[in-house]
């Protein structure tokens, strides 16, 4: 995973991608929210809230979420 920008202040630790259920990094940015380093999803960000509700919806509602999650991680 190579081509993914790492901020090495931060600690990640190995997840599961909620949006592709993939292998994916995790790293806490507030008890609250999550961002995730996904190979296929990119960088993203994402509340406890939205990962409740994001496993109730189908993979095209989930692609759309990601789009606007995508938008709002400083890279
Ligand atoms: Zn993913």
């Amino acid at each position: 995973m190579n081509h993914l920008s790492f901020d090495l202040r931060k600690r990640y630790y190995p997840s599961v991608c909620p949006v592709c259920s993939g292998d994916a990094l995790e790293v806490d940015v507030t008890p609250r929210k999550a961002e995730f380093q996904c190979p296929g999803c990119g960088a993203y960000e994402i509340t406890l809230a939205a990962r409740s509700a994001i496993k109730g919806m189908s993979q095209k509602h989930r692609a759309l979420w990601l789009l606007q999650a995508r938008k709002h991680v400083s890279s």
